[in-house]
């Protein structure tokens, strides 16, 4: 007699009726809980590594994915040089907040709908894929129409309305860690969104708060390799943020590619000095082009590609 072991997997408001209606039918001989408290992120569910189709390029092959822009979208000039910019050196797609978490009020929130049709004249143009945040269950709809992959914040990561609110459009998501988040949390924020049936989770390291100051966070290198362990989800990288400081951004970026992180996401602005956020850990154009052969050699020593463009036309 061969035995069937049937996975059943999503929410159950009162566990203990599920398995006993289960139960009841003749054929099953037993009902277990996964014991793994993050199950669909788990390699248990899911042997083998995700794969994200976006445009023309995958997420969680072989190729490390970069994706690059400004930290906020300030006008349609400065998204657009910058996309060209980004695109001629290799970027896969764009990043450019429209919603933007600032710590003060006082401080550039973004262009809001503004914001996100620029965006969508530069993903026109340019062909390049879009990454932008969302930050509240009311902006999804919305912000849905125009991007490619919906950015979830460090400040958002445990906002569990939002994510399953993202998690039930299928699009997507970019999965930031929250700045005092543990791994294991990280892995069960994303269970949100993928328990609504959306397999297209993205991790994205952006370094979290420790006592250090001379950076703006500690960039947790480690956590790539122990999310791979841990989930078949992909895992990007964000230098900027982790940083906070132009000149760590490249050994950072490389630090990424090293430990086997599936993507970056880094931010670039024409003018860093007159950002209107970030300005201090965005690099221009010039040095977004050096940086990206530099990582295509990192990429090769560990069995990955980046494909690096060129320097943009001035
Ligand atoms: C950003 O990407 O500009 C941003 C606000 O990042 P984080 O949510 O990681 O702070
Ligand atoms: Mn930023």
């Amino acid at each position: 007699m061969s035995n069937t072991i049937i996975g059943v997997v999503g929410t159950t408001p009162l566990p203990p009726t599920l398995d006993e209606m289960l139960e009841a039918f003749d054929e099953v001989e037993q009902v277990m809980r996964v014991t793994k408290k993050y199950k669909l992120a788990s390699w248990e569910f899911h042997p083998k590594k995700t794969r994200i189709k976006v445009l023309d390029f995958e997420i969680g092959g072989d190729e490390v994915v970069v994706i690059a822009g400004p930290c906020s979208v300030e006008s349609e000039a400065q998204t657009l040089e910058t996309a060209r910019a980004v695109k001629a050196a290799g970027a896969k797609a764009l990043r450019g907040g429209a919603y933007k978490p600032r710590t003060s009020p006082y401080e550039f929130r973004g262009l809001g709908q503004k914001g996100l049709e620029i965006l969508a004249t530069a993903r026109e143009e340019t062909g390049l894929a879009i990454i932008t945040e969302v930050m509240t269950p009311a902006d999804v709809e919305q912000v849905y129409k125009y991007t490619d992959i919906f950015q979830i914040g460090a400040r958002n990561c445990q906002n569990y309305y939002l994510l399953e609110e993202v998690g039930k459009t299928g699009k997507p998501v970019m999965l930031k860690r929250g700045m005092s988040m543990l791994i294991e949390e990280w892995l069960l924020a994303a269970e949100y969104v993928l328990a609504q049936g959306n397999p297209n989770v993205i991790f994205c390291e952006r370094g979290i708060r420790t006592f250090e100051t001379q950076t703006r966070n500690t960039f947790d290198i480690a956590a790539v390799p122990v999310a791979q362990k841990l989930s078949h989800l992909p895992i990007f990288v964000d230098p900027s943020h982790a940083a906070g400081k132009r000149p760590f951004v490249a050994s950072l970026a490389m630090a990424g590619v090293a430990a086997g992180a599936d993507g970056l996401i880094i931010e670039v602005h024409p003018n860093p000095d007159h950002a209107l956020s970030d300005g201090q850990q965005s690099l221009n154009f010039e040095e977004f082009a050096d940086l990206m052969p530099r990582l295509a050699k990192i990429a090769e020593a560990v069995d990955r590609t980046v494909v690096a463009g060129e320097l943009a036309p001035v």
